[in-house]
């Protein structure tokens, strides 16, 4: 065989090694006890869908659509797309299996892998993981307020600090219009100061002017109409009260007017939570908001929703960044076991597996043979004995067991040694 040219990953797609694999455990049962306790149900969709449900439900100016779908052509000539965000086909999936009649609110959360063709940099992947929340059927006040709590009590139980929630309310559909006027004959006025994509943004959809994040249109943004001055009585009252909860709730919040959030679903509320200390939209740790039109949208009945969703690798490069230690996976093993020859080596499966029946936390490397590298390993783990079984041993029906604290070594008969363990391990 003729040596091949090693083939890479994907760019912008990337390996979870071993030694990371403590942080998505950690992580993942953190946000299981929390959710599961607020009555959360996690569910799972497919990677890919029919593409025209994103195009549908996120809306064809959005960069999500726009420019980073992965979309492919099936044989059959459908058009599927990798799952570039969660909340459409979360919806979908509840239209189609007739979630709709449960009692509600249906409050579930997903924890899969994200596919966005997006420029590769620290903290933003191509496909990346994340964790989305959504209550659907309620729309009150409290529900929003729930979920920014719940954000907020997740970072907090996975030791983060100093990070802030930024609200806003982009109104609905009586009282944005007016707003979305107020902001075109603005940037009109100013449209030699933006960039060529807001240029563009200013004729399809001028809302995104306000997150661009080149400087020029930042600064040309910082006069511009707020839409808290044309939100109509009930989004007003809305709004009001979600802030009057999280006061209650002791989650500290920042009024940010020029949030609008990159989606065309969203409705009245919408939120981000951003590390105090944020010098790129990289850092933000999750996003969301209530989006009470989507699921007419797609085909159902008027039902109001909210939801956000959280970056894992975001969160993970949080927790290295402030030195956040995170409990190894497995338990800490009690004995080693040594095997030393082909006889033994064959014997030493079955003595191992009685082990794990016994509930004893063990180790063992069948692949090495010194006794010396052996030790070295049972050393380095901790455990508190090492069982010596070598060519004598096998052919006795023996194994030593010996203290790793005082090198004392004993020989016991085969069939005692679990018990013996056991007793030493009480002892
Ligand atoms: P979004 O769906 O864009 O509102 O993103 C919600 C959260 O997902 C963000 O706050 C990030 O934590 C995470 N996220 C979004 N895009 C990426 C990406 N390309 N790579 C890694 N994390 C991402």
């Amino acid at each position: 065989m003729t040596k091949g040219k090693q083939v890479q990953s994907v760019r912008g797609m990337h390996d979870i090694l071993p030694e990371d694999q403590k942080y998505w455990r950690y992580i993942q049962k953190k946000i299981e006890s929390l959710l599961e306790f607020y009555g959360f149900e996690r569910i799972s969709t497919p990677v890919l869908e029919q593409a025209e449900l994103f195009q549908r439900a996120v809306g064809e100016t959005s960069d999500i659509i726009s420019k980073e779908i992965y979309t492919l052509k099936t044989k059959g000539g459908d058009t599927l797309a990798l799952r570039p965000e969660a909340t459409a086909p979360l919806v979908r999936a509840y239209l189609e299996n007739g979630m709709n009649v449960r009692p509600h609110p249906v409050k579930l959360y997903v924890i899969d892998p994200m596919f966005r063709h997006d420029e590769p940099q620290a903290g933003r992947y191509r496909q990346f993981y994340q964790l989305d929340v959504e209550t659907i059927g309620d729309g009150s006040e409290a529900v929003d307020a729930e979920l920014i709590f719940l954000a907020y009590k997740l970072l907090e139980s996975l030791g983060l600090e100093n990070y802030c929630v930024h609200i806003n309310s982009i109104g609905d559909q009586n009282c944005r219009p007016a707003y979305i006027k107020a902001l075109k004959d603005y940037f009109k006025h100013r449209s030699k100061k933006l960039c060529a994509n807001c240029k563009i943004r200013l004729k399809e959809n001028v809302l995104r002017i306000l997150d661009c994040k080149e400087a020029d249109c930042k600064e040309a943004v910082k006069e511009s109409p707020q839409m808290v001055d044309f939100l109509d009585e009930q989004c007003r009252l809305h709004f009001k009260h979600v802030l009057e909860f999280l006061d209650e709730a002791k989650v500290p919040y920042i009024l940010n007017p020029y949030l609008v959030r990159g989606l065309d679903y969203y409705t009245r509320t919408v939120f981000e939570i951003i590390p105090d200390d944020a010098e790129s939209s990289q850092a933000t740790l999750l996003g969301g908001g209530r989006y009470d039109k989507l699921i007419e949208q797609m085909g159902g009945v008027k039902t109001p929703a909210c939801g956000w969703a959280m970056g894992f690798e975001r969160i993970i490069m949080a927790m290295k960044a402030a030195n956040i230690n995170v409990p190894e996976i497995g338990p800490k093993p009690k004995i080693f076991l040594v095997q030393l020859g082909e006889a033994p080596k064959r014997k030493a499966l079955p003595l191992f597996e009685s082990f794990r029946k016994a509930g004893i936390e063990a180790k063992t490397s069948l692949g090495r043979d010194s006794i010396k590298s052996q030790l070295r390993m049972a050393h380095r783990l901790g455990v508190r004995f090492a069982l010596i079984f070598g060519q004598k041993e096998a052919l006795d029906g023996t194994v030593i067991i010996r203290e790793m604290d005082t090198g004392i070594q004993e020989t016991i008969p085969l069939e005692k040694i679990v018990d013996e363990v056991k007793k030493r391990l009480k002892a």
